[in-house]
């Protein structure tokens, strides 16, 4: 097979940026924001807090972008994405992210096939939903691919990464939480990008 037959599904927050959310708790002061699936399970639960905590503090979609107009990729993320494209590796990010947040940072990235999931937004300019990318779960590319017949490799640091990179082909932890860390002991954990590199 050609070099179409490797595909890498590359998780976003947390392995090639920071995670968003702390960023824009850190800067409107709204300590509720730090909340993660940690604390919230559900994550259209978590978000509808989200969501709501921003519209109580009069925080619009267009600020939100403007605190994480300052927010940029990790050292070496870009030089990796393009390390596995000269690989012959298409790159995927999956993500939990919102391309409403993203963006910017995606472009950052090399603009890469990204399946994330959008935000909605009222007439005042207030998020109001979340508008979910059709997925079961972040495993579905990779089974989509590996029924193609194609080599997967899969990047992630967090709990919603652990079916995805324990389907693929070669799956990785990026620095992960001690939690994470137990709840996966059978996926290999790294602490840098360019670690996995040298192990594919
Ligand atoms: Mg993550």
């Amino acid at each position: 097979m050609g070099a179409l037959s490797k595909l890498a599904c590359i998780d976003l927050e947390g392995v090639l940026v920071p995670e968003l959310w702390p960023a824009i708790a850190v800067r409107t002061g709204i300590r509720e924001l730090f909340a993660t699936t940690r604390e919230i399970p559900d994550y259209d639960a978590l978000m509808r807090q989200r969501i709501a905590l921003l519209r109580e503090h009069g925080i619009t979609l267009s600020d939100v972008q403007r605190i994480l107009a300052t927010v940029e990729p990790f050292a070496g993320a870009v030089a990796f994405l393009q390390a596995l494209e000269a690989r012959g590796y298409r790159v995927n990010i999956i993500s939990d992210c919102f391309h409403e947040l993203a963006d910017p940072l995606l472009q950052a990235l090399g603009e890469p096939t990204t399946w994330c999931h959008r935000l909605t937004a009222d007439s005042h300019g207030f998020v109001s939903g979340c508008d979910y990318y059709p997925r079961r779960g972040k495993e579905e590319p990779v089974d989509k691919a590996l029924a193609e017949g194609q080599r997967v490799l899969a990047v992630g640091d967090a709990f919603n990464d652990i079916n995805m990179l324990r389907r693929a082909t070669q799956g990785f932890l990026v620095n992960p939480s001690i939690s994470t860390l137990d709840a996966a002991p059978d996926l290999r954990a790294v602490e840098s990008l360019e670690e996995i590199l040298e192990l594919i």
